[in-house]
């Protein structure tokens, strides 16, 4: 899996940041969190190509995280066979993509998008697939906004040193070992753990625009990455309240409650006019710790 940060700003574009976007990479798929204005243009910078997007998940309805979406879809409909996209967003989703379909003309039949409506009562998990889950919950912002997490499933591991010393090659044996099935060999019974052990899957969270809430530290819980929003550093509580953001203090309490392994820091106020102030500022708050910058990338 690899993260690429396309946005660190908040509310509008500065010089040295752009609004937000996280893009994912699992497998050859694309999953693309939010999608602010210019977003596409910083795809082209980071080498990202829009053809492998499959899934779009919406936060929230703000400007700084959705006005790219427009000109994205479009660009998607222009594709000579137009992948399928789902996108997953909160309440209102279907009024408003229909509205933005409307907004420019282009063939939008030529799409083959899917929109589903979240409505998580806690965490609740909206994705189910072959490699990874995906649970949501609504945070605690001006307007309904939703964190996410992607955890991958647990992964059968062969070692092959073990399945060589019993004679085994790599081949259908091997697979069905992997697949977690026993399998007869020159008249002996062998163990899927015989050969093989579980490796745990990677869990990374997305927490914008909110107040520490149950909802958060919940999605948060034991992530091996928690990428979460601090506006404002610590000084700047009271700003923070009143437009339901968080500050650097209030999101590393969230990633030592939740026992995370590393913490990287976003969608910063535009009075910063570069990050240092911020990075600083947090891993004097919690060790493992990194302000964001565009076009970061995190392996996991
Ligand atoms: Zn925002
Ligand atoms: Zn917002």
């Amino acid at each position: 899996m690899e993260i690429t940060i396309l946005g660190t700003s908040c509310m509008v574009p500065t010089k040295e940041r752009n609004v937000q976007a996280i893009y994912v990479e699992y497998k050859g798929e694309g999953i693309l969190f939010d999608c602010g204005e210019g977003t596409q243009r910083q795809m082209n910078i980071a080498g990202i190509n829009r053809n492998k997007i499959r899934k779009i998940l919406l936060t929230h309805w703000h400007g700084d995280h959705v006005s790219g979406l427009i000109g994205l879809l479009q660009t998607i409909s222009n594709n000579e066979s137009p992948q399928k996209v789902v996108i997953f967003g909160p309440r209102e989703i279907q009024e408003r993509i229909a509205h933005l379909l409307k907004s420019v003309s282009f063939e939008e039949s030529r799409m083959d998008l899917e929109i589903k409506e979240l409505n998580p009562r806690g965490v609740e998990k909206i994705y189910d697939g072959e490699d990874y889950i995906i649970q949501a919950a609504y945070l605690d912002h001006k307007i309904p906004c939703l964190g996410f997490s992607l955890i991958e499933k647990d992964q059968r591991k062969i070692n092959m040193a073990k399945a060589k010393k019993l004679g085994l090659k790599e081949g259908p044996l091997i697979g069905k070992l992997q697949a977690g099935h026993s399998v007869n060999f020159k008249g002996q019974a062998i163990k899927p753990d015989d050969v093989s052990h579980m490796q745990k899957g990677k869990k990374f969270s997305i927490i914008l625009d909110t107040l520490p809430c149950t909802n958060a530290y919940e999605l948060a819980r034991e992530a091996d990455i928690l990428i979460a929003e601090s506006a404002y550093t610590s000084e700047m509580e009271e700003k923070s309240l009143e437009y339901k953001h968080m500050t650097t203090k209030q999101a590393a309490l969230i990633a030592t409650t939740a026992n995370v392994k590393k913490l990287i820091i976003t969608h910063f106020s535009q009075r910063y006019k570069t990050n240092k102030e911020l990075e600083e500022e947090i891993k004097t708050f919690f060790q493992n710790s990194q302000a964001a910058y565009d076009f970061m990338k995190i392996k996991l």
